[in-house]
């Protein structure tokens, strides 16, 4: 037990503490999370890994384990592998071994899943976490191992018996485990989102949940703030990140309201009800499964060389974290707005895009405030978005250029959005262009002036009342007066 306390010296914020009846407690919290790799083929055969197909369509002799198959390990999984560890920070093993773990269930018809056990293809690294509010912190990463994936048995398709479908069976999987690095449902949440981005941007696993390619399973554990650690329990397959998060807080919940009330936490496996918001036991530790690993006879160790490691880490792309740090110092973004725009690879593509040669901080705001808030109306990703990078930048160079107001900016986006068409062409068919000639606008302001006598004398007394003004010549200009220009020939008219 000291091996694992050693782990966990960070300590929560005061602010994660959960208040019991009696104590403030901690929840500890590890991961293991499930990532589909992303490739054509399945670990240890050519059938596909499409998703989707009519049942049984992607099935191969070795995934139905037909007598005398034998696995043959895909060279792109292992690559995909090493690219997510590389990518994790963590040690890649040059020698790794697939071992048997076995276990008899309908959907996994070789009687044993081939996995990782005492020798993964990678071992430490770490993951920063820079959450939307909280302090950042960091998650010790144990281990990435390969394995298969199992088929899927379904219950409600037949009255008299459960049918299975093998799709899934031997699909490549890693199983990525960090420490118990977690202190509250909302770090919880954070992580596996920055997990997820990660993956994504390294094109190793698609981090589609509700297709189930990324699941995480949570081990969760409470105690006062110091002691030793708790029993844990673990929440199996855990598919959204909202459900990660409502998981974590019933089960810390939970277990604290056993402790207090004088019982003691048991060791067991359970799963999380989306519907009624909790955790119902699965399996305690009598009945866990004893899976017998034993080195698979059929596969060799898997030994990979410097220069195979060597190779992928030179075609990695730029990483959340150096991409984030890079568009503070280049773009002298806000840490927030460089936050958000890295979150996806795309939008930080398409941010990149609109921002070359223009103002870096009205092209960020533009893309997070204007398109982000569209494109989350419509339910849409930033490579569904029908205003390309390029349109967005002609509306910018508009504004920059001083042809265009922001308020037009923003109804000539519009029109973009719903229209699509070049910027400049619609302003200049659709008469969009701000007045900047300063006879009109002096005629403007001269009749405002000439109608408002009163309040003319009274805004020479009180400069502030130049607002009102500046409102009613925009008005009689249909708003596309300059404000700036309307500005200083009211100042000048009015002696201010
Ligand atoms: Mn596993």
């Amino acid at each position: 037990m000291t091996a694992t306390v050693e782990l966990t010296t960070r300590t929560a914020a005061a602010g994660q503490l959960i208040s019991g009846a009696k104590a403030d407690w901690e929840v500890i919290i590890g991961m293991e999370a499930h990532a589909q790799v992303a490739s054509q083929a399945k670990l240890f055969s050519g059938a596909s890994t499409a998703f989707g197909g009519a049942p049984n369509s992607h099935v191969s002799l070795v995934d139905a384990a037909m007598p005398g198959m034998l696995p043959v390990i895909n060279r792109a999984c292992v690559a995909q592998a090493v690219r997510t560890g590389l990518g994790l920070n963590a040690r890649i093993n040059l020698k790794s071994r697939f071992d048997r773990k076995n276990y008899f269930y309908p959907d996994l018809p070789q009687g044993y899943q081939i996995s990782q056990y005492q020798e993964p293809i990678v071992g430490e690294g770490e993951v920063r976490v820079e959450p939307d509010e909280g302090d950042p912190f960091v998650v010790g990463i144990e281990r990435l191992h390969l394995e298969q994936d199992a088929g899927k048995s379904i219950h409600d398709q037949d009255p008299r018996f459960s049918l299975v479908d093998l799709n899934r069976s031997g699909v490549a999987l890693m199983e990525i485990v960090t420490r118990p690095d977690i202190r509250s449902a909302d770090e919880a949440k954070a992580f596996l989102v920055k997990l997820r981005t990660i993956l994504r941007y390294l094109g190793t696993c698609d981090g589609d949940m509700e297709k189930g390619s990324l699941r995480a399973d949570i081990n969760v554990s409470v105690r006062e703030p110091g002691a030793t650690l708790g029993t844990r329990c673990e929440i199996k397959n855990v598919n959204s990140i909202r459900f990660i998060g409502q998981a974590v807080a019933h089960e810390a919940r939970r277990q604290i309201a056993v402790i207090e009330d004088g019982g003691t936490i048991e060791q067991e496996t359970r799963l999380f009800d989306p519907q009624r918001g909790e955790t119902r036991s699965m399996r305690s530790k009598e009945e866990a499964h004893d899976y017998r690993y034993f080195p698979d006879p059929d596969l060799l160790p898997l030994v990979i060389d410097e220069a195979f490691v060597d190779g992928l880490r030179g075609d990695l792309p730029e990483l959340p974290d150096a991409k984030k740090a890079r568009f503070v110092a280049d773009y002298g973004l806000p840490d927030h707005d460089a936050a958000v725009l890295v979150a996806e690879r795309d939008l930080a593509g398409y941010f990149e895009a609109a921002a070359a040669g223009r103002e870096p901080r009205l092209a960020a705001n533009w893309v997070i405030n204007e398109l982000g808030g569209r494109l989350n109306r419509d339910g849409l990703t930033i490579a569904e978005s029908p205003v390309s990078a390029e349109r967005l930048a002609g509306v910018l160079d508009l504004v920059a250029a001083g042809t265009i107001s922001g308020k037009m900016a923003k109804d000539l986006f519009e029109i973009v959005w719903t229209e699509d068409g070049d910027p400049a062409e619609i302003a200049a068919s659709r008469g969009m262009q701000q007045v900047t000639d300063t006879g009109e606008i002096d005629a403007l302001v001269d009749q405002v002036i000439a109608d408002n006598p009163d309040k003319a004398a009274e805004a020479r007394e009180k400069p502030q009342l130049v607002g009102w003004f500046v409102g009613q010549v925009m008005k009689a200009s249909q708003g596309k007066a300059n404000p700036k220009a309307v500005n200083e020939a009211l100042r000048a008219k009015l002696g201010l």
